[in-house]
């Protein structure tokens, strides 16, 4: 970590943990959160958890947990350039997908069907209940017991309803203040990592052409650069120096606007950060260009036939397997029913379900509704 800004998230600003506990003795409270989500058990799983192929697809394509540190990439050096806490970045990159359930989105959006009249389902939450309550892993508390910052960064949003539960934490979405510059980096760090390894992966699946790609401003700009510079590059090349080209513009730009929003604001204090609008974004033209390519791979990718009977079979699988566990509690791990007994079993069931990971989820589908499975 190097110079940090007086309006950075340091040791000595944070408003610290839930359980007190003695200073770590060789490294930072926030290297050790991230220390402490990447030995989680919710951490390895993201290596069998969807990003938007399921995991068996192939070899190549992203996972949750390739994603995640794509994200910490990205996220790290974005905090280094405006002298902001690298540590904390990582730890909120490294656990802000921590709670999304087998099969990507649709799993999400599955689950969230299934406990409508139970509060609901939101990865973001699980994020949080996950590193605050569901990891058993400390003699002294549940959950990590992470810095404030950290759960801070974790819940990027949540509804007004569901903040009034979340005591402090839940307080910018009632006050409308912002959270540290650490966790809006994290945020738009997320979405660069997604849109380009996307794009990598729908070319390599075949799902997306370079013709159609062509069409994305974007894309076809930093394509005409690579091919500037490489006339006659074999394919695979070819769409990497593109990809590049575009996370590093991207990149680049979203620090040339953020320096200029912060030399504006001119915050002090962290505190200053939280009342002033959010000062980590992109310039409007970019903004523009990557709102086009999110579209782009929403219509032609999210929304490809393929993609689409995939998820059509993962809502099928999280609501038998919501359906089955509801009907007779007596069919889930007791360890989740205990977890959840102040909530309901509905609670216990969406737990258990989003901690699975793609195919774990087929396997206890086949073991619940297969004749002949034990
Ligand atoms: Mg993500």
């Amino acid at each position: 970590m190097g110079d940090l800004a007086p309006y950075a998230v340091d040791d000595g600003n944070s408003r610290g943990r839930a359980v007190p506990e003695p200073r770590p003795k060789a490294r930072g409270e926030f290297q050790r959160d991230r220390d402490r989500i990447v030995h989680s058990t919710a951490f390895r799983r993201l290596e069998y958890k969807t990003q938007v192929f399921v995991n068996h697809e192939g070899d190549l394509f992203r996972t949750r947990l390739t994603h995640s540190i794509e994200v910490a990439q990205i996220a790290r050096s974005i905090a280094r350039a405006l002298h902001l806490n690298d540590d904390l970045v990582e730890a909120i990159a490294l656990a802000h997908d921590l709670g999304h359930t087998p099969f990507g989105h649709a799993g999400q959006d599955a689950l969230n069907e299934c406990m409508q009249a139970h509060g609901g389902f939101e990865h973001n939450l699980q994020s949080l209940r996950i590193v605050d309550r569901l990891e058993e892993r400390y003699g002294a508390f549940d959950g990590l017991n992470l810095m404030f910052e950290t759960r801070e960064g974790i819940l990027k949003h949540c509804s007004t309803a569901r903040a009034r539960d979340l005591g402090e934490l839940g307080r910018r979405f009632l006050d409308g203040r912002r959270p540290s510059l650490e966790a809006q980096i994290c945020n738009l760090a997320d979405e660069i990592a997604y849109n380009n390894h996307d794009v990598d992966d729908g070319l390599r699946s075949g799902l997306l052409t370079l013709e159609q790609l062509e069409g994305v401003s974007l894309f076809a700009r930093h394509a005409a650069e690579a091919d500037a510079e490489f006339p006659h590059m074999p394919g695979r090349r070819r769409v990497h120096e593109t990809i590049r080209r575009m996370i590093d513009a991207l990149v680049t730009d979203l620090l040339a606007e953020s320096a200029r929003r912060i030399s504006d604001a001119a915050p002090r204090t962290l505190d200053d950060v939280r009342a002033a609008p959010a000062l980590i974004a992109f310039t409007d033209t970019m903004q523009a260009e990557n709102r086009l390519l999110k579209g782009f791979l929403r219509d032609h990718l999210y929304q490809h036939y393929q993609v689409l009977r995939m998820t059509n079979k993962a809502r099928r699988i999280i609501h038998d397997l919501f359906g089955a566990f509801v009907e007779d509690p007596r069919l889930l791990p007791p360890q989740y029913l205990e977890k959840a007994a102040t909530e309901s079993v509905a609670r216990a069931a969406a737990d258990y379900i989003a901690g699975m990971t793609d195919r774990y989820s087929v396997k206890e589908h086949r073991r619940l509704f297969s004749v002949g499975e034990l």
